[in-house]
């Protein structure tokens, strides 16, 4: 949870960097804006029909920004379709081809993904630069260990942070150098450690929002572990205003990941949290494949809720007593079923998943048309302890 003075549990409390706000399209990005998840297409953007399915699929998951990149000139005439029929502000990304940037503003854009140092001469720098402020586009600076300056490479030796940095400030005075200050930088390699240090010079050493990646983190296990290990730690320290995992996986699962690292540190919330026990021989029943069915069934739930899933009363009625719902499994396949930490009735074990389901949907209904709250268990102690944020 972010906050702006002590609190009741200071051991939650993120003080966030105070960055400059920018806007991408209709959305802020920076300031105390709501830290943002992006996801990236992988469809080929010429198919337009292919990529806006895709885009769909990411703003239900809750994709906040969407990245699409524009290598061809039919790359950028796909774009236009896109970009109207999306719901959240799109990001073309631009490698070399200076030209696809000024068609991509042309064609809507909201932020192109450009490194102003690679496009060559000043003048083409200020044609982007024009069309950029002529279309109300903001720019994504995306220096990557990967693809470092060979200048740098040779004065360093090796990516480091000073090398990613100081490829940062340079991208970044061409386009301040042309009187454009509505821009956002990474500082993006695969290495964890490399990543976060310059991550943490640049967020001393800039105003500017800062979009946070481990790039080419991997599958989907070993990219989420990489990425909550960098992107978690720079988040905790309060550094981010916008992020992206990369994965080897679909860009759903991205968008997935990142809500439920903005979720674990409390920054955001968004659907079931879900709280569940890894199971054991006293389990009531199958926790695993309970969870498994209900994350898949509820993934259409947008409300703020929590949901806890236990094997047994070990830890069941603690857990339950904090959650919205709860469910703990019993003897001979009875189970009880918690309402707003209270026990409420008992459920059998072949009626257990839809019932959960139809709960947790009334409950955000019931949330939703304002004729309840997300449960606090702590609710009473805040109103009168904690100041107000
Ligand atoms: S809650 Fe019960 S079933 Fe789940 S891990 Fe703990 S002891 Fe095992």
């Amino acid at each position: 949870m972010t906050t702006n003075g002590p609190s009741l549990r200071p051991w939650r409390d993120i003080e966030r960097r105070k960055s400059r706000q920018i806007m991408v399209g209709g959305t802020a990005v920076g300031g105390d804006a709501p830290i943002t998840v992006q996801t990236m297409t992988n469809t080929p953007t010429e198919d337009a029909v292919a990529t806006l399915d895709q885009i769909r699929r990411c703003e239900e998951a809750g994709a906040d920004i969407i990245r699409v990149s524009c290598p061809t000139e039919e790359s950028t005439a796909s774009f236009k379709k896109i970009a109207k029929a999306a719901a959240v502000p799109l990001v073309a990304d631009i490698h070399f081809h200076y030209k696809r940037a000024l068609e991509a503003a042309d064609a809507g854009a909201a932020c192109l993904r450009i490194n102003p140092g690679n496009i060559g001469s000043s003048e083409r720098v200020a044609e982007v630069v024009r069309a950029a402020k002529a279309n109300g586009c903001a720019i994504r600076i995306g220096v990557n260990a990967g693809s470092l300056e060979k200048d740098l490479l040779e004065k360093y030796g090796e990516p480091c942070p000073e090398a990613l940095i100081e490829s940062a400030l340079d991208h970044i005075k061409l386009l301040q150098d042309h009187d454009f200050h509505e821009y956002k930088v990474a500082v993006k390699a695969s290495d964890v450690f490399l990543a976060v240090a310059a991550y943490h010079g640049l967020a001393e050493t800039v105003d500017c929002p800062l979009h946070l990646g481990i790039t080419e983190a991997g599958g989907l296990i070993g990219g989420t572990v990489k990425s909550s290990i960098g992107i978690g730690s720079l988040l905790w320290a309060g550094i981010g205003d916008t992020i992206r995992v990369s994965l080897s996986a679909e860009p759903e699962e991205e968008v997935r990941v990142g809500f439920e690292m903005l979720k674990a540190l409390g920054l955001r919330t968004r659907g079931v949290r879900v709280v569940s026990c890894p199971s054991c021989s006293r389990q009531g029943f199958d926790v695993i494949r309970t969870v498994e069915a209900l994350e898949d069934r509820l993934q259409h739930i947008k409300t703020p809720l929590s949901l806890s899933v236990l094997g047994c009363v070990v830890n069941g009625p603690g857990e339950a007593r904090e959650t919205d719902i709860g469910l703990t499994g019993g003897g001979k396949g009875k189970h009880m079923v918690y309402l707003s930490g209270v026990t409420d009735h008992h459920i059998e074990s072949n009626d257990m998943l839809d019932h959960i389901v139809g709960l947790v949907e009334e409950k955000a209904a019931a949330i939703e048309a304002g004729e309840a709250t997300a449960f606090d268990p702590h609710a009473e102690k805040n109103a009168t302890k904690e100041p107000a944020e």
